[in-house]
């Protein structure tokens, strides 16, 4: 079998710029290199599909447009194809390639092609995510066109790509924990997938994904999941309400996770401890959230003067409402500051997919006999102050 020519390329020595793939005939082929190569920092679906509507429809409509073949996404996620005819001097394809990723960033109006009959996808659009992978782009490129030939030193040193732009994603398992997030959010694109409704868009200039996971744990592992591997977002805040489990906890005060572990988890019949998780990546009792992120948010409670403390966090699918279940916990995992029903499951997805996660909740009842009178009356705005502070992390985040 015969090695293709773009196969033949070294992908450690590319970096993000305009490459001239190769040339049939009449018909150049241009790399348009929007990401490293093999860095873990990939465009999501989303961002190719909008950057394709968004970009071909802008050059399209150039003096040149009727010079265009063909625009569209590397399989590979860190880039596109132009082909173009050689009528178009390359030095001029790529000042096109600039204007046309500045058009696409000053673009005022709607996404092109969004409509059901346009595009075989159409939900999966976003002007904002189109925008910012153009912006990105423009930025990196020089204004005097190069010599667009790829990097072919043998023994070039590979180069060091830098950290990728944060993409919070925020769960919750109630709507109403979501809600203090969503006002604040704009150029919001809908999507759905394996039934959990993503809204993505931006808080205070940052690219965010939230969701609504629903109750449980495996629901809070498939939300988080999508996030990550469908979204590609970078960071998960999993924010909620909790019951009480220490003492000295009273309702609206929050707690951040510093140690969660699964109480539900018992294969102690066959030797283990309770709440051993294990599995390659695994093997352990507890889990961690991220220590910058909590610092950070941390810092962010300090600063606008809410009492908020890092804890452990004990999950399980049960709803905890009787004194007796809270002294059970507490006998197994004394450390064990608030119980709730989703944290250390989205805290065992990130660990695998080595995702930074924050877990945040905010003390809705005493989970004991009081839960009936107190959770209702404090879900709302213990959820409204986590939601509040979650806001305020991520307007803070680099
Ligand atoms: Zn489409």
């Amino acid at each position: 079998m015969k090695t293709i020519a773009s196969f033949t390329v070294d992908h450690d020595l590319i970096v993000p710029g305009i490459y001239i793939s190769r040339i049939d005939g009449d018909v150049i082929t241009y790399d348009l290199r929007t990401r490293y190569p093999n860095a873990g920092d990939y465009m999501d679906h989303l961002t190719m599909h909008s950057v394709e509507h968004m970009f071909a429809t802008l050059i399209r409509n150039s003096p040149v447009g009727d010079q265009v073949i063909y625009f569209g996404p590397m399989g590979c996620q860190t880039g596109f194809y132009l082909l173009m005819r050689d009528t178009v001097p390359p030095r001029d394809v790529y000042r096109l390639v600039r204007d046309t990723l500045l058009a696409v960033v000053r673009h005022t109006g709607e996404m092109f092609g969004a409509e059901r009959k346009n595009c075989g996808n159409y939900r999966n659009l976003n002007l904002f995510s189109a925008k910012e992978e153009c912006r990105r782009f423009y930025d990196l490129l020089p204004e005097t066109p190069t010599d667009m030939a790829y990097p072919a030193t043998p023994d070039a040193a590979a180069p060091v790509p830098p950290a990728p732009p944060a993409h919070f994603g925020v769960l919750a398992a109630m709507q109403e924990e979501l809600e203090g997030l969503l006002p604040r959010m704009t150029e919001v694109q809908e999507r759905t997938v394996a039934g959990i409704v993503c809204r993505t868009g931006t808080l205070n200039g940052k690219k965010v994904s939230i969701a609504c996971a629903g109750v449980g744990k495996v629901n809070a592992a498939l939300c988080t999941t999508v996030l990550i591997s469908i979204l590609g977002c970078n960071r998960i805040i999993n924010t909620g309400v909790a019951g009480a489990l220490s003492p000295d906890l009273k309702p609206l005060d929050l707690v951040v996770a510093d140690r969660l572990v699964q109480y539900d988890m018992d294969t102690s019949a066959v030797g283990d401890p309770v709440g051993y998780l294990s599995g390659a990546g695994l093997n352990r009792i507890y889990l961690e959230s991220d220590s910058d992120l909590r610092a950070a948010l941390m810092s962010r409670a300090a600063a606008e003067g809410v009492p908020c403390r890092a804890g452990m966090i004990a999950t399980a699918d049960r709803f905890v409402a009787s004194s007796e279940q809270k002294s059970e916990i507490r006998a197994a995992f004394p450390d064990a500051a608030v119980c709730e029903m989703e944290g250390a499951a989205v805290a065992q997805v990130c660990t695998l997919f080595h995702v930074p996660c924050l877990i945040l909740r905010a003390v809705s009842d005493c989970a004991d006999g009081s839960s009936s009178m107190d959770y209702p009356t404090f879900k709302v705005r213990a959820a409204a102050t986590s939601a509040s502070l979650t806001a305020s992390l991520i307007a803070g985040a680099r």
